[in-house]
């Protein structure tokens, strides 16, 4: 199994390590050469969705990308992954590759609530009953799903502080986006379930 994994910036060497921990082979995407070979699945990590989109063009990986997830390439997307794939930004006139249908608001916590954990049970991971941890860095509100995305995973604080329920995980075809970033706990079973779709199992 070869993931690649977006290495222009931001936290890709974390996603590599719990891959390779789980038996994957990892290609960095780094330049436009690198996307020549084939490979099972797109890591896009967390990190700054602006520098990482600005960069995708400029090194010639936008347009394949793209393409290869549209065909039905496995991808994971990560806080600024997952805004790369959203189909909208409530708050910038940015989209990029927009090939999941929600509508994502950045940078959505604020100040005081820019980092912070809690825990959810993500639906279609391993003993899905058992909570995940979920840890969230100046992190992405998802403000709305197509009903063909589906909510996997949703906790019960708002951006403003308030109770309500907040989806953090999204499951749309091949896609998977999450708010939160799953590299940065001990529990693998996020990577699992995407390595899980780029079998085709
Ligand atoms: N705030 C970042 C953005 O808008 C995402 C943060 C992250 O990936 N941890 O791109």
């Amino acid at each position: 199994m070869r993931i690649a994994v977006l290495a222009v910036q931001g936290a890709f060497i974390e996603h590599e390590r719990i891959l390779r921990e789980l038996g994957a082979e990892c290609v960095e995407l780094r330049q436009g050469s690198d996307l020549s070979g084939s490979f099972d699945g797109i890591v896009l990590p967390g990190g700054e969705s602006t520098v990482q989109g600005k960069l995708l063009r400029e090194l010639g990986m936008f347009e394949d990308l793209k393409r290869r997830i549209l065909d039905g390439t496995p991808v994971l997307g990560t806080c600024a992954g997952l805004i790369l794939l959203a189909g909208s930004l409530e708050n910038s006139p940015e989209r990029y590759f927009a090939t999941m249908p929600i509508l994502v608001r950045r940078n959505a916590y604020g100040r005081q609530l820019g980092s912070f954990s809690a825990e959810a049970r993500i639906r279609g991971v391993r003993n899905e009953e058992e909570p995940f941890p979920l840890e969230f860095i100046r992190a992405p509100y998802i403000v709305s799903a197509d009903g063909a995305a589906s909510p996997i995973a949703v906790i019960g604080k708002m951006p403003d502080g308030s109770e309500g329920e907040n989806v953090v995980g999204v499951r749309y075809e091949n896609q998977l986006g999450f708010a939160f970033h799953p590299e940065l706990t001990k529990d693998v079973r996020c990577h699992e379930m995407f390595l899980a779709m780029c079998r085709g199992t």
